[in-house]
């Protein structure tokens, strides 16, 4: 069998297992086995571009497989869950960067050999050049937030939209011109240029709680680059794993634009984010009511109906294993447990549903915010655990608030509500919360993980 073969069955083989990975992400218990799957697929891949005819040299190869495994390592093993929004973002700034720099090295090569370079390969090579190096900036923006060394607030200038839209026109006017005289390599490095700047531009003025949409985009757009990467170098599998991330990251923004009230459009052209009005809520004059472990615990175990509400707080705390047990306690007791998930709790898509499948929480007692919102009414104790901003009632209530409009957990409309949290900070929205306030709410302070397992004492005890 010729290497090229072998190449092409490693690829379709590639393909097909990428695809039953992404299958599996769709349900919590077949996730692990979806990623296993990708991965596989993803080394099937790199064995089938290993063998094709036009590798010269291991030599380098090598050197980026010692490296690129001294630095991936670390970076899956041990980056911790919270920190994974900008592990995230991180990645996505290197993966753009190939896709960007195998452009700049295509189109430099063909010039430099005097090729003639035709229509749809410099479409593709100018489109992986274009929204590469945009991916790069936005996605370092995004890192930067997150990890916080740049400023989470949107960082906003006069005539912002006027001046993106310029920019984007000038870029956009710069892609035609090249595609159609590939020879005019200032038109190509401008449009490179201007596409960085765009990045950076584009997710400056927008607010860090608005960042897993970014990061979402900011995937698919990598997904992009590299399948025009493929087109443009003539590599099935990259326009397969390029056009399915693109694809799938589109869909995600789609789903997490509509959890955070964002529209569509706003969200393709990376508009959303705009700075709101200044909102005029401060917790002056208001007190927050704390309650013993004791008293808690007592409220906990006569509960018939208990709605627990996990936050970023969980996650820091890793109380995951706490709640559950926890919650086996109460239903002892008769009392029955469910599980509100918000789409944007904790810092990734999908992170409270890993830490409670982690635990072994049941999936069945996991709810999406459609399906329990309104059983809140019912509930006689909503259980808040490290969760601020997705139960912010000022969502609703304030249109001066930077989160106005995102629809939230009714945490605040449960019999009562108790919430888990170590001082009166606030989330990642930087915002108060009146729900702490509010006359059927009592706080326990302290570490969520502590804080559970003082009340499955006081529950085991009482
Ligand atoms: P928030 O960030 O709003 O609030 C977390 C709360 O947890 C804080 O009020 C904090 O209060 C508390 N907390 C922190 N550590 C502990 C601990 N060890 N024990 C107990 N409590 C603790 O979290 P939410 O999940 O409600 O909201 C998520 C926010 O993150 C949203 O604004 C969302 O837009 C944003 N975001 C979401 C992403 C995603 O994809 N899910 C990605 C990036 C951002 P205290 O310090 O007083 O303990």
């Amino acid at each position: 069998m010729s290497r090229e073969v072998v190449s092409q069955i490693s690829y379709l083989a590639a393909s097909v297992l990428f695809i039953f990975g992404l299958r599996g992400l769709t349900k919590p218990d077949k996730a692990r086995r979806g990623m296993l799957l990708a991965a596989v697929g993803m080394l099937v891949a790199i064995i089938g571009t290993l063998v094709k005819t036009e590798v010269v040299s291991y030599g380098w190869i090598l050197v980026g497989l010692v490296l690129g495994s001294l630095i991936g390592y670390p970076l899956g093993m041990w980056v911790p869950m919270t920190a994974m929004p900008q592990r995230i973002a991180f990645s996505h700034m290197f993966g753009a960067l190939a896709a960007t720099l195998v452009g700049v090295s295509e189109y430099f090569t063909d010039l430099s050999n005097g090729e003639t370079i035709g229509i749809p390969k410099m479409s593709a090579l100018a489109f992986e050049v274009l929204f590469g190096a945009l991916t790069v900036t936005g996605s370092f923006v995004a890192f930067g937030k997150l990890a916080e060394f740049l400023p989470g607030r949107p960082i906003t200038y006069k005539n912002q939209n006027a001046i993106n839209l310029g920019l984007a026109a000038v870029a956009a006017g710069l892609f035609a011109y090249v595609v159609f005289n590939p020879e005019a390599s200032w038109a190509f490095y401008l449009m490179l240029a201007l596409a960085t700047l765009i990045g950076l531009f584009l997710v400056l003025p927008i607010g860090g709680a608005d960042m897993p949409v970014v990061i979402s985009l900011m995937n698919s757009y990598a997904g992009l680059a590299a399948s025009a990467t493929g087109f443009a170098i003539g590599n099935e599998v990259l326009i397969i794993a390029g056009a399915l991330d693109g694809a799938s990251g589109f869909i995600l923004s789609i789903v997490m634009s509509r959890a955070m009230n964002r529209s569509f459009t706003n969200v393709l052209f990376g508009a959303f984010g705009s700075a709101p009005t200044a909102s005029t809520r401060t917790s002056e004059g208001l007190v927050a009511a704390p309650i013993s472990a004791e008293d808690a615990a007592l409220q906990l175990a006569h509960a018939r109906s208990v709605i627990v509400v996990p936050g970023y707080g969980m996650a820091v705390a890793q109380a995951q294993h706490q709640i559950r047990e926890l919650a086996e306690l109460i239903e002892k007791n008769g009392g029955e447990v469910r599980y509100a998930i918000h789409p944007v709790a904790g810092r990734m898509p999908g992170h409270m549903n890993v830490l409670l499948a982690e635990a072994n929480v049941p999936y069945d007692r996991l709810y999406e915010m459609d399906e329990i919102n309104d059983r809140f009414e019912e509930a006689d104790v909503a259980l808040v655990i490290g969760a601020n901003d997705v139960v912010n009632p000022a969502a609703r209530t304030d249109p001066g608030s930077p989160i106005y409009g995102m629809p939230i957990l009714n945490a605040d409309k449960a019999k009562r509500v108790i919430v888990l949290k170590r001082s009166m900070a606030t989330g990642f929205a930087g915002i108060e919360n009146d729900l702490f306030y509010a006359e059927n709410s009592s706080l326990l302070f302290g570490d969520a993980k502590d804080s559970l397992q003082k009340l499955i004492g006081e529950i085991k005890t009482a």
